[in-house]
Protein backbone atom coordinates (compact mmCIF):
# COMPACT_ATOMS: atom_id res chain seq x y z
CA UNK A 1 0.00 0.00 0.00
CA UNK A 2 1.94 3.32 -1.16
CA UNK A 3 0.35 6.43 1.04
CA UNK A 4 1.23 9.84 -0.31
CA UNK A 5 0.67 13.00 1.25
CA UNK A 6 -0.35 16.35 -0.75
CA UNK A 7 -0.08 14.18 -3.85
CA UNK A 8 -0.87 15.91 -6.96
CA UNK A 9 -4.67 14.73 -8.47
CA UNK A 10 -4.52 16.28 -11.91
CA UNK A 11 -2.11 13.56 -13.25
CA UNK A 12 -4.43 10.78 -11.89
CA UNK A 13 -7.63 12.40 -13.85
CA UNK A 14 -7.91 12.06 -17.98
CA UNK A 15 -9.31 16.13 -18.05
CA UNK A 16 -5.68 16.20 -16.05
CA UNK A 17 -7.42 18.74 -13.59
CA UNK A 18 -7.48 19.37 -9.75
CA UNK A 19 -5.47 20.41 -7.02
CA UNK A 20 -3.79 18.11 -4.52
CA UNK A 21 -5.09 15.61 -2.03
CA UNK A 22 -4.04 15.88 1.73
CA UNK A 23 -3.42 12.56 1.65
CA UNK A 24 -3.50 9.89 -1.31
CA UNK A 25 -3.59 6.06 -0.75
CA UNK A 26 -2.81 3.56 -3.64
CA UNK A 27 -4.43 0.15 -2.58
CA UNK A 28 -3.27 -3.33 -5.00
CA UNK A 29 -5.65 -5.49 -2.40
CA UNK A 30 -9.45 -5.73 -1.66
CA UNK A 31 -7.96 -5.90 1.88
CA UNK A 32 -6.14 -2.74 1.72
CA UNK A 33 -9.03 -0.81 0.39
CA UNK A 34 -11.10 -1.94 2.69
CA UNK A 35 -8.47 -1.23 5.47
CA UNK A 36 -8.21 2.26 4.41
CA UNK A 37 -11.67 2.95 4.01
CA UNK A 38 -12.35 1.37 7.49
CA UNK A 39 -9.38 3.61 8.74
CA UNK A 40 -10.85 7.23 6.95
CA UNK A 41 -14.50 6.59 8.38
CA UNK A 42 -13.24 5.74 12.12
CA UNK A 43 -11.16 9.01 12.33
CA UNK A 44 -13.76 11.24 10.34
CA UNK A 45 -11.56 11.94 7.73
CA UNK A 46 -13.16 12.67 4.21
CA UNK A 47 -13.03 9.79 1.79
CA UNK A 48 -12.76 10.07 -1.67
CA UNK A 49 -12.50 6.61 -3.76
CA UNK A 50 -11.15 6.86 -7.52
CA UNK A 51 -10.16 4.43 -10.04
CA UNK A 52 -9.04 5.66 -14.10
CA UNK A 53 -10.25 9.23 -13.12
CA UNK A 54 -12.20 9.47 -16.40
CA UNK A 55 -15.48 10.62 -14.86
CA UNK A 56 -13.86 13.31 -12.35
CA UNK A 57 -14.50 16.77 -12.00
CA UNK A 58 -12.05 18.06 -9.24
CA UNK A 59 -11.91 21.33 -7.95
CA UNK A 60 -8.98 23.58 -7.88
CA UNK A 61 -8.45 23.48 -4.06
CA UNK A 62 -7.90 19.48 -4.29
CA UNK A 63 -9.43 17.53 -1.78
CA UNK A 64 -9.05 18.15 1.83
CA UNK A 65 -9.41 14.24 3.09
CA UNK A 66 -8.17 10.76 2.14
CA UNK A 67 -7.68 9.68 -1.90
CA UNK A 68 -8.23 6.11 -2.36
CA UNK A 69 -7.00 5.00 -5.34
CA UNK A 70 -8.11 1.34 -6.30
CA UNK A 71 -5.22 -0.47 -8.12
CA UNK A 72 -6.44 -4.02 -7.54
CA UNK A 73 -5.87 -6.36 -9.91
CA UNK A 74 -7.71 -9.89 -11.09
CA UNK A 75 -9.57 -11.37 -14.24
CA UNK A 76 -11.45 -14.50 -13.57
CA UNK A 77 -13.19 -16.04 -16.33
CA UNK A 78 -15.17 -19.63 -15.53
CA UNK A 79 -17.39 -20.83 -18.74
CA UNK A 80 -19.33 -17.43 -19.66
CA UNK A 81 -18.83 -16.11 -15.79
CA UNK A 82 -16.49 -13.35 -15.70
CA UNK A 83 -15.48 -11.74 -12.35
CA UNK A 84 -13.15 -8.68 -13.18
CA UNK A 85 -11.32 -6.63 -10.09
CA UNK A 86 -12.21 -2.91 -9.24
CA UNK A 87 -9.04 -2.15 -10.36
CA UNK A 88 -8.55 -3.93 -13.89
CA UNK A 89 -8.63 -1.27 -16.48
CA UNK A 90 -11.86 -1.93 -17.99
CA UNK A 91 -10.58 -1.46 -21.86
CA UNK A 92 -8.50 -4.13 -21.70
CA UNK A 93 -10.63 -6.56 -19.94
CA UNK A 94 -13.30 -5.90 -23.07
CA UNK A 95 -10.52 -7.12 -25.26
CA UNK A 96 -9.81 -10.44 -22.97
CA UNK A 97 -13.43 -11.38 -23.17
CA UNK A 98 -13.69 -10.75 -26.87
CA UNK A 99 -10.08 -12.64 -27.35
CA UNK A 100 -12.25 -15.36 -25.09
CA UNK A 101 -14.88 -15.23 -27.53
CA UNK A 102 -17.50 -14.07 -25.46
CA UNK A 103 -19.95 -11.71 -26.37
CA UNK A 104 -21.87 -9.44 -23.54
CA UNK A 105 -19.85 -6.14 -23.66
CA UNK A 106 -17.87 -5.59 -27.06
CA UNK A 107 -19.81 -2.31 -27.70
CA UNK A 108 -18.45 -0.74 -24.71
CA UNK A 109 -14.66 -0.96 -25.98
CA UNK A 110 -12.50 1.68 -25.22
CA UNK A 111 -14.13 3.27 -22.60
CA UNK A 112 -11.56 4.42 -20.06
CA UNK A 113 -11.55 4.15 -16.16
CA UNK A 114 -11.74 0.84 -14.01
CA UNK A 115 -13.87 -2.39 -13.74
CA UNK A 116 -15.10 -0.86 -10.46
CA UNK A 117 -16.61 2.24 -11.49
CA UNK A 118 -18.50 0.98 -14.19
CA UNK A 119 -21.70 -0.34 -12.22
CA UNK A 120 -21.38 3.19 -10.85
CA UNK A 121 -23.41 4.69 -13.78
CA UNK A 122 -24.04 2.33 -15.55
CA UNK A 123 -21.58 2.74 -17.91
CA UNK A 124 -23.21 2.60 -21.53
CA UNK A 125 -22.31 3.35 -25.18
CA UNK A 126 -23.34 2.27 -28.69
CA UNK A 127 -26.75 0.28 -27.26
CA UNK A 128 -24.84 -1.66 -24.80
CA UNK A 129 -24.71 -1.15 -21.12
CA UNK A 130 -22.89 -3.21 -18.23
CA UNK A 131 -26.51 -3.55 -16.31
CA UNK A 132 -27.36 -6.06 -19.22
CA UNK A 133 -24.31 -7.99 -18.32
CA UNK A 134 -23.90 -7.52 -14.53
CA UNK A 135 -25.05 -10.47 -12.17
CA UNK A 136 -23.54 -9.50 -9.29
CA UNK A 137 -21.20 -6.50 -7.20
CA UNK A 138 -19.43 -7.20 -4.51
CA UNK A 139 -18.99 -4.24 -2.57
CA UNK A 140 -17.63 -2.84 1.17
CA UNK A 141 -20.98 -1.79 2.95
CA UNK A 142 -19.20 1.25 4.52
CA UNK A 143 -22.69 2.01 6.92
CA UNK A 144 -22.48 -1.93 7.70
CA UNK A 145 -19.38 -1.99 8.01
CA UNK A 146 -18.97 -5.40 5.76
CA UNK A 147 -18.87 -6.67 2.40
CA UNK A 148 -21.79 -7.50 1.09
CA UNK A 149 -22.81 -8.98 -2.58
CA UNK A 150 -25.82 -7.28 -4.63
CA UNK A 151 -27.64 -8.62 -7.08
CA UNK A 152 -28.32 -6.94 -10.30
CA UNK A 153 -32.20 -5.88 -9.00
CA UNK A 154 -30.21 -4.35 -6.16
CA UNK A 155 -27.74 -2.18 -8.03
CA UNK A 156 -31.21 -0.27 -9.03
CA UNK A 157 -29.63 0.26 -12.59
CA UNK A 158 -30.98 3.04 -14.82
CA UNK A 159 -29.79 5.79 -17.60
CA UNK A 160 -26.23 6.51 -16.25
CA UNK A 161 -27.48 5.74 -12.51
CA UNK A 162 -27.00 3.63 -10.10
CA UNK A 163 -27.95 2.85 -6.23
CA UNK A 164 -23.72 3.64 -6.25
CA UNK A 165 -24.23 6.98 -7.57
CA UNK A 166 -27.24 7.50 -5.58
CA UNK A 167 -25.52 7.08 -2.59
CA UNK A 168 -21.90 7.44 -2.82
CA UNK A 169 -21.36 7.66 -0.04
CA UNK A 170 -22.18 3.93 0.85
CA UNK A 171 -20.61 1.45 -1.03
CA UNK A 172 -17.12 0.78 -2.42
CA UNK A 173 -17.11 -1.72 -5.16
CA UNK A 174 -14.26 -4.16 -4.77
CA UNK A 175 -15.66 -6.55 -7.57
CA UNK A 176 -18.06 -6.72 -10.33
CA UNK A 177 -19.31 -10.64 -11.80
CA UNK A 178 -20.41 -10.76 -15.32
CA UNK A 179 -22.31 -13.24 -17.65
CA UNK A 180 -21.65 -12.78 -20.94
CA UNK A 181 -22.28 -15.04 -24.03
CA UNK A 182 -20.76 -17.62 -26.12
CA UNK A 183 -22.36 -16.82 -29.63
CA UNK A 184 -19.80 -18.94 -31.56
CA UNK A 185 -17.77 -16.02 -32.50
CA UNK A 186 -20.34 -13.39 -32.77
CA UNK A 187 -21.67 -10.28 -31.16
CA UNK A 188 -24.84 -9.71 -29.16
CA UNK A 189 -27.23 -7.78 -31.49
CA UNK A 190 -26.51 -4.38 -33.15
CA UNK A 191 -28.70 -1.87 -31.54
CA UNK A 192 -27.05 1.26 -32.51
CA UNK A 193 -28.18 2.16 -35.62
CA UNK A 194 -24.61 4.31 -36.49
CA UNK A 195 -23.00 0.78 -35.70
CA UNK A 196 -25.53 -0.84 -37.76
CA UNK A 197 -24.78 1.54 -40.91
CA UNK A 198 -20.84 1.26 -40.85
CA UNK A 199 -21.06 -2.49 -40.26
CA UNK A 200 -23.58 -2.78 -43.07
CA UNK A 201 -26.52 -4.50 -41.32
CA UNK A 202 -29.62 -4.01 -40.35
CA UNK A 203 -30.33 -3.37 -36.64
CA UNK A 204 -30.91 -6.40 -35.02
CA UNK A 205 -28.34 -8.40 -36.44
CA UNK A 206 -25.15 -10.25 -35.01
CA UNK A 207 -21.77 -9.68 -36.79
CA UNK A 208 -18.39 -11.40 -36.44
CA UNK A 209 -17.33 -10.27 -32.57
CA UNK A 210 -13.65 -9.18 -33.41
CA UNK A 211 -15.55 -7.01 -36.30
CA UNK A 212 -17.79 -5.44 -33.80
CA UNK A 213 -15.50 -4.49 -31.30
CA UNK A 214 -12.89 -3.14 -33.65
CA UNK A 215 -15.68 -0.87 -35.55
CA UNK A 216 -16.75 0.30 -32.82
CA UNK A 217 -12.89 1.29 -31.26
CA UNK A 218 -12.56 2.87 -35.14
CA UNK A 219 -15.72 5.11 -33.93
CA UNK A 220 -14.57 6.18 -30.98
CA UNK A 221 -11.41 7.63 -31.82
CA UNK A 222 -13.08 9.36 -34.85
CA UNK A 223 -15.08 11.11 -32.48
CA UNK A 224 -11.91 12.05 -29.53
CA UNK A 225 -13.60 9.51 -27.38
CA UNK A 226 -10.45 6.54 -26.88
CA UNK A 227 -7.32 8.00 -24.27
CA UNK A 228 -4.21 9.12 -26.79
CA UNK A 229 -2.26 11.66 -24.62
CA UNK A 230 -1.21 13.18 -27.47
CA UNK A 231 -4.91 14.68 -29.04
CA UNK A 232 -5.98 17.64 -26.22
CA UNK A 233 -9.46 16.27 -27.46
CA UNK A 234 -9.33 13.56 -25.45
CA UNK A 235 -8.39 15.73 -22.71
CA UNK A 236 -11.97 15.48 -21.51
CA UNK A 237 -14.10 13.37 -18.61
CA UNK A 238 -15.65 11.89 -21.94
CA UNK A 239 -19.59 12.88 -22.41
CA UNK A 240 -19.71 16.01 -20.23
CA UNK A 241 -23.67 16.31 -20.05
CA UNK A 242 -26.04 13.54 -19.83
CA UNK A 243 -28.87 13.41 -22.74
CA UNK A 244 -31.89 15.14 -21.19
CA UNK A 245 -34.71 13.20 -20.23
CA UNK A 246 -38.41 14.82 -20.61
CA UNK A 247 -41.83 14.06 -19.00
CA UNK A 248 -44.34 14.57 -21.09
CA UNK A 249 -44.80 18.10 -20.50
CA UNK A 250 -41.33 19.13 -21.00
CA UNK A 251 -41.25 17.27 -24.26
CA UNK A 252 -44.54 19.56 -25.12
CA UNK A 253 -42.67 22.51 -24.28
CA UNK A 254 -39.49 21.77 -26.18
CA UNK A 255 -41.51 20.82 -29.69
CA UNK A 256 -42.77 23.84 -29.31
CA UNK A 257 -39.81 25.96 -29.26
CA UNK A 258 -38.27 23.77 -32.20
CA UNK A 259 -40.26 25.43 -34.92
CA UNK A 260 -39.71 23.87 -38.43
CA UNK A 261 -36.64 21.91 -36.68
CA UNK A 262 -36.78 18.25 -35.91
CA UNK A 263 -34.83 17.05 -32.86
CA UNK A 264 -33.71 13.28 -32.18
CA UNK A 265 -36.34 11.47 -30.15
CA UNK A 266 -35.93 8.25 -28.44
CA UNK A 267 -38.80 6.53 -26.33
CA UNK A 268 -37.64 6.49 -22.57
CA UNK A 269 -39.41 4.68 -19.40
CA UNK A 270 -42.21 6.45 -17.79
CA UNK A 271 -43.35 7.83 -20.93
CA UNK A 272 -40.93 10.13 -20.76
CA UNK A 273 -38.52 11.59 -24.54
CA UNK A 274 -35.04 11.34 -24.17
CA UNK A 275 -33.44 13.84 -26.68
CA UNK A 276 -29.73 14.42 -27.66
CA UNK A 277 -27.53 16.54 -25.38
CA UNK A 278 -25.15 16.66 -28.29
CA UNK A 279 -27.30 18.39 -30.92
CA UNK A 280 -28.95 20.82 -28.14
CA UNK A 281 -25.99 22.11 -27.83
CA UNK A 282 -24.85 22.53 -31.64
CA UNK A 283 -28.26 24.26 -32.42
CA UNK A 284 -27.69 26.37 -29.27
CA UNK A 285 -24.57 27.76 -31.10
CA UNK A 286 -21.49 25.70 -29.80
CA UNK A 287 -20.05 23.89 -32.35
CA UNK A 288 -17.24 21.14 -32.27
CA UNK A 289 -14.14 23.38 -31.43
CA UNK A 290 -15.87 26.44 -29.25
CA UNK A 291 -14.16 28.16 -27.77
CA UNK A 292 -10.93 30.21 -27.48
CA UNK A 293 -9.50 29.99 -23.78
CA UNK A 294 -7.69 26.66 -22.26
CA UNK A 295 -10.72 24.77 -22.22
CA UNK A 296 -12.28 24.31 -25.67
CA UNK A 297 -15.41 22.07 -27.23
CA UNK A 298 -13.56 18.73 -28.47
CA UNK A 299 -12.88 19.55 -32.26
CA UNK A 300 -14.00 16.55 -33.18
CA UNK A 301 -17.38 16.01 -30.26
CA UNK A 302 -19.84 18.39 -29.49
CA UNK A 303 -20.10 16.53 -25.93
CA UNK A 304 -16.79 16.57 -24.44
CA UNK A 305 -15.80 19.10 -22.79
CA UNK A 306 -11.79 19.31 -22.90
CA UNK A 307 -8.17 21.03 -21.37
CA UNK A 308 -6.05 22.10 -24.23
CA UNK A 309 -3.51 21.92 -21.93
CA UNK A 310 -3.12 25.12 -19.57
CA UNK A 311 -6.35 24.92 -18.41
CA UNK A 312 -7.80 24.98 -14.20
CA UNK A 313 -10.92 23.42 -13.12
CA UNK A 314 -12.22 26.92 -13.20
CA UNK A 315 -12.13 27.60 -16.74
CA UNK A 316 -13.40 24.37 -17.33
CA UNK A 317 -16.58 25.22 -15.30
CA UNK A 318 -16.99 28.96 -16.88
CA UNK A 319 -17.61 26.90 -20.19
CA UNK A 320 -19.94 23.95 -19.10
CA UNK A 321 -21.71 26.76 -17.61
CA UNK A 322 -21.95 29.18 -20.82
CA UNK A 323 -23.14 25.76 -22.35
CA UNK A 324 -25.37 25.24 -20.20
CA UNK A 325 -26.92 28.51 -19.81
CA UNK A 326 -27.03 28.77 -23.54
CA UNK A 327 -29.09 25.68 -24.34
CA UNK A 328 -31.52 26.87 -21.38
CA UNK A 329 -32.25 29.98 -23.22
CA UNK A 330 -32.69 28.38 -26.70
CA UNK A 331 -34.79 25.35 -25.46
CA UNK A 332 -36.14 25.69 -21.98
CA UNK A 333 -34.09 22.21 -21.26
CA UNK A 334 -31.76 21.75 -18.49
CA UNK A 335 -28.05 20.12 -19.02
CA UNK A 336 -27.06 17.96 -16.08
CA UNK A 337 -23.94 16.98 -16.03
CA UNK A 338 -22.35 13.57 -16.72
CA UNK A 339 -18.82 13.47 -14.42
CA UNK A 340 -19.06 13.47 -10.56
CA UNK A 341 -17.95 16.75 -9.58
CA UNK A 342 -15.72 17.27 -5.96
CA UNK A 343 -15.72 20.15 -4.53
CA UNK A 344 -17.14 22.11 -7.19
CA UNK A 345 -20.98 22.43 -8.96
CA UNK A 346 -22.05 23.74 -11.99
C1 LIG B 1 -12.58 9.86 -23.55
C2 LIG B 1 -13.68 9.35 -22.63
C3 LIG B 1 -14.73 8.61 -23.15
C4 LIG B 1 -15.75 8.13 -22.32
N1 LIG B 1 -16.77 7.41 -22.87
C5 LIG B 1 -17.76 6.93 -22.08
C6 LIG B 1 -18.83 6.18 -22.64
O1 LIG B 1 -18.88 5.92 -23.85
N2 LIG B 1 -19.80 5.73 -21.81
C7 LIG B 1 -19.77 5.96 -20.46
O2 LIG B 1 -20.68 5.51 -19.76
N3 LIG B 1 -18.76 6.67 -19.90
C8 LIG B 1 -17.76 7.16 -20.68
N4 LIG B 1 -16.75 7.89 -20.12
C9 LIG B 1 -16.76 8.16 -18.68
C10 LIG B 1 -15.88 7.20 -17.84
O3 LIG B 1 -14.92 6.58 -18.63
C11 LIG B 1 -16.71 6.14 -17.13
O4 LIG B 1 -17.67 6.73 -16.31
C12 LIG B 1 -15.81 5.22 -16.28
O5 LIG B 1 -16.57 4.12 -15.81
C13 LIG B 1 -15.18 5.93 -15.10
O6 LIG B 1 -14.24 5.03 -14.54
P1 LIG B 1 -13.05 5.55 -13.64
O7 LIG B 1 -12.40 4.36 -13.05
O8 LIG B 1 -12.20 6.47 -14.40
O9 LIG B 1 -13.86 6.32 -12.50
P2 LIG B 1 -13.41 7.64 -11.74
O10 LIG B 1 -13.48 8.79 -12.67
O11 LIG B 1 -12.14 7.42 -11.02
O12 LIG B 1 -14.60 7.78 -10.69
C14 LIG B 1 -15.92 8.08 -11.13
C15 LIG B 1 -16.90 7.89 -9.98
O13 LIG B 1 -16.95 6.52 -9.62
C16 LIG B 1 -16.57 6.37 -8.25
N5 LIG B 1 -15.79 5.14 -8.17
C17 LIG B 1 -14.71 4.79 -8.92
N6 LIG B 1 -14.29 3.57 -8.57
C18 LIG B 1 -15.13 3.12 -7.59
C19 LIG B 1 -15.22 1.95 -6.80
N7 LIG B 1 -14.38 0.92 -6.96
N8 LIG B 1 -16.22 1.86 -5.87
C20 LIG B 1 -17.10 2.88 -5.68
N9 LIG B 1 -17.06 4.02 -6.39
C21 LIG B 1 -16.08 4.14 -7.33
C22 LIG B 1 -15.77 7.60 -7.90
O14 LIG B 1 -15.83 7.88 -6.51
C23 LIG B 1 -16.50 8.65 -8.71
O15 LIG B 1 -17.67 9.04 -8.04
C24 LIG B 1 -15.72 8.39 -20.93
C25 LIG B 1 -14.64 9.14 -20.41
C26 LIG B 1 -13.64 9.61 -21.24
C27 LIG B 1 -12.50 10.39 -20.67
Amino acid sequence: MLVELDAPLAPLTTLRLGGPARRLVTATTDDEVIETVRAADAAGEPLLVIGGGSNLVIGDRGFAGTVLRIATTGFALDGTELELAAGEVWSEAVARAVDAGLAGIEFLAGIPGSAGATPVQNVGAYGQEVATGITEVVAYDRRAGETVVLSNEECEFSYRHSRFKADPERYVVLRVRFRLEDADGLSTAVRYAEVARTLGVEAGERVDLATAYKTVLGLRAGKGMVLDPADHDTWSAGSFFTNPVLTADQYAAFLARLGDRSAPAYPAPGECTKTSAAWLIDQAGFGKGYGTGPATLSTKHTLALTNRGAATTEDLLALAREIRDGVRTAFGVDLVNEPVMIGVAL
